[in-house]
């Protein structure tokens, strides 16, 4: 019996000590709690203002308010699409037998990179090839689209050339805009490059007065003869290219050409 009594008065102040302890312990994480929630934001590694954020989420008006500039109408990056031969009196590029122009090539695939490019949050200038706007102009890229002869000279004549602008000051980043559209191009269009860039196309007339930060390619998007039936009947895929090319080079992403290495 009286073992029974110490027993049951030994569990009882253990209980009451248990008791005392759980209460410390409460109080304790009561006190961090009440140090969490008026925590500055720096101290909380800025996730937030207090475990009431949790509940409550501040909407992004107040978020606004407290802890980001308040948001402004920044523009959407530029980039530049010159139409090749596009305003040009009694000149439209290439002409086949049969009337079909380059111009209409340029025209139909450029209108269709600028498309592209826009629902990828892009603001897109199409310019013609003497376009005002080309004088000091400053664009992340500037891209102007031509295609070659349609003339058949033989069955080499088939595939697409790029070459970066000559008058660059950043010779660097103009290059990388021709590796990102030169793998690009031809990972989606599948169509062979076409070794031979002429002085016509770096020494090209439009990027001499470009801002000499504004990296700027040409790109001849095939021949009008052998590669005729992609350029018109799939400018969707033509311009899929020029458009990835591009926002490879935003984007910063991996350029290295599939095989080949550029010329
Ligand atoms: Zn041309």
């Amino acid at each position: 019996m009286s073992n029974k009594e110490t027993n049951s008065e030994i569990s009882g102040e253990r209980l009451h000590i248990f008791r005392h302890i759980t209460w410390i312990f409460l109080n304790a994480a009561l006190i961090a709690t009440m140090f969490t929630i008026f925590t500055p934001l720096g101290l909380t590694m800025g996730f937030g203002n207090g475990i009431e954020d949790i509940f409550s989420p501040p909407s992004a008006a107040e978020q606004g308010n407290q802890f980001f500039p308040t948001p402004t109408n920044r523009p959407r990056p530029l980039i530049g699409i010159v139409v090749g031969h596009w305003g040009r009196q009694d000149d439209f590029g290439a002409v086949c037998p049969d009337g079909l122009t380059e111009l209409d090539v340029n025209k139909e695939v450029a209108s269709r990179v600028q498309e592209a490019l826009r629902s990828e949050g892009f603001d897109v200038d199409l310019l013609k090839e003497n376009d005002e706007r080309l004088t000091g102009y400053k664009a992340i890229a500037l891209v102007s689209i031509h295609a070659d002869s349609c003339v058949f000279y033989n069955l080499e004549a088939t595939g697409f050339k790029v070459a970066a602008a000559m008058a660059t000051a950043r010779p660097d980043k103009a290059n990388r805009l021709v590796s990102c559209v030169y793998s690009r191009y031809t990972e989606v269009t599948q169509l062979p490059y076409h070794a031979g860039v002429t002085d016509d196309m770096s020494s090209y007339h439009a990027f001499e007065e470009i801002h000499t930060d504004t990296a700027a390619v040409i790109i001849e998007t095939g021949f009008l003869n052998l590669d005729r039936q992609i350029l018109v009947q799939h400018p969707d895929v033509i311009a899929d290219g020029i458009a990835k090319g591009i926002l490879c080079y935003v984007r910063n992403e991996d350029a290295s050409p599939p095989n080949e290495s550029l010329p």
